[in-house]
């Protein structure tokens, strides 16, 4: 998927789950989440985030390849970690995060690429209906997200009272 489908994702997605969950709706929370699903391609130094952080892309790119380890369940376990271990108010940021961390992992499963879930196994894990990334079915993948994400809140018992300042 490509860095804006990632952004699109983590906002609606986070914002979506915030609603239906003690998770904080918050513009602060809602940026954590959309920070966490460009996170995981550090691993490539020609995504966006890659680029902005090259000095930790490269290597990681060297070292574990594309959608290597920061794709996996290994990185989300460090996440669930960092949530269980840490206290006070960084532990809703590092949750919106992780938010946003797994629905990048998810959405890239959605790719035919698919990712390296088990790594260091390089076994492909893939959902069952698949995009190719950058192609007219990833931007129809990503209007169907917002389409769930939104129709959740409007269609909710409760209206689309959202908490924003
Ligand atoms: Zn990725």
């Amino acid at each position: 998927m490509t860095s804006t489908s990632h952004v699109f994702i983590g906002a609606a997605g986070y914002a979506a789950l915030a609603f239906h969950t003690p998770l904080p709706l918050s513009m602060a929370a809602t940026t954590a989440a959309v920070v966490g699903s460009l996170a995981p391609d550090i691993d490539h130094p020609s995504s966006r985030v890659g680029q902005l952080l090259w000095p930790i892309s490269y290597p990681l790119a060297r070292l574990f390849g594309h959608r290597g380890l920061t794709h996996s369940a290994l990185a989300l376990l460090g996440l669930a970690l960092a949530v269980v271990l840490l206290d006070g108010a960084v532990v809703t940021t590092v949750t919106a995060f992780a938010v946003g961390y797994t629905l990048h992992l998810a959405a890239d499963a959605c790719t035919t690429r698919g990712i390296a879930l088990l790594y260091p196994s390089r076994q492909r894990f893939r959902a069952p209906i698949t995009v190719r990334t950058g192609g007219l079915g990833e931007w129809a993948l990503t209007g169907l997200i917002l389409a769930l994400a939104a129709a959740s809140v409007v269609l909710h018992p409760a209206g689309p009272d959202l908490p924003w300042p």
